[in-house]
């Protein structure tokens, strides 16, 4: 499997990254090496500045390529929560390098993954979503608020990547970005449930 990341597609979080608005998707991936179910995190250390983005994540349930956008909610029948775990530090000199990311983004663990449910009992345009940090919310999002649809998002990936059962599309992060640290206890929720609980080592 694989896991594919979409960047700056919640316009606040482009903001406070000093972004430009994307208009297209931007995406990279991670390695199924990235994934962490139900297990601690332990903290690299070849970064200083550890960042935490909560994201929505898509579970592809059958293959395609080229899947057109009015079709694209057939790739998919469960949305859960994840962590995209970013190196900023280090993400920040490929960025002024005009290197790619994996490094900031790819590495072993970077990509926590929770629970899932079932699309049926979501309204997909209105999702809500939050991480919690020692019990303190640090940060929430809503679907509503998506720059590009998570049915958008699968018919441009499959433009370029054929999709497969099993693979994962992290959607995007909203503002609130922030630095964790050894000691801390995430929590991630879709609509008041909570699907992830995760400690920093
Ligand atoms: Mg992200």
């Amino acid at each position: 499997m694989k896991i594919i990341c979409i960047g700056r597609n919640y316009a606040e979080h482009a903001k406070e990254m000093k972004s430009e608005l994307p208009s297209e998707p931007v995406f990279f991936m991670k390695p199924d090496t990235a994934l962490l179910k139900e297990e601690d995190f332990y903290l690299p250390n070849f970064t200083k500045e550890l960042h935490h983005e909560i994201e929505l994540v898509l579970k592809i349930s059958k293959a395609g390529k080229h899947i057109e956008e009015q079709f694209a909610y057939k790739y998919y029948e469960e949305i859960g929560i994840g962590i995209d775990f970013t190196a900023r530090d280090i993400q920040a000199k490929c960025k002024e390098k005009g290197l790619p990311w994996e490094k900031a983004k790819a590495f072993d663990n970077s990509a926590p993954i929770g629970k899932f449910v079932k699309k049926e009992s979501l309204d997909i345009n209105n999702i809500s979503f939050e991480l919690k940090i020692n019990g303190e919310s640090r940060q929430k999002g809503t679907s509503k608020d998506l720059i590009f649809s998570f049915d958008k998002v699968i018919s441009y990936v499959s433009k370029f990547i054929t999709l497969k059962t099993g693979d994962l599309i992290y959607t995007g992060t909203p503002e609130g970005v922030g630095q964790v640290n050894i000691g801390d206890k995430l929590e991630g929720f879709l609509n008041g449930e909570k699907l992830l609980t995760l400690s920093i080592k």
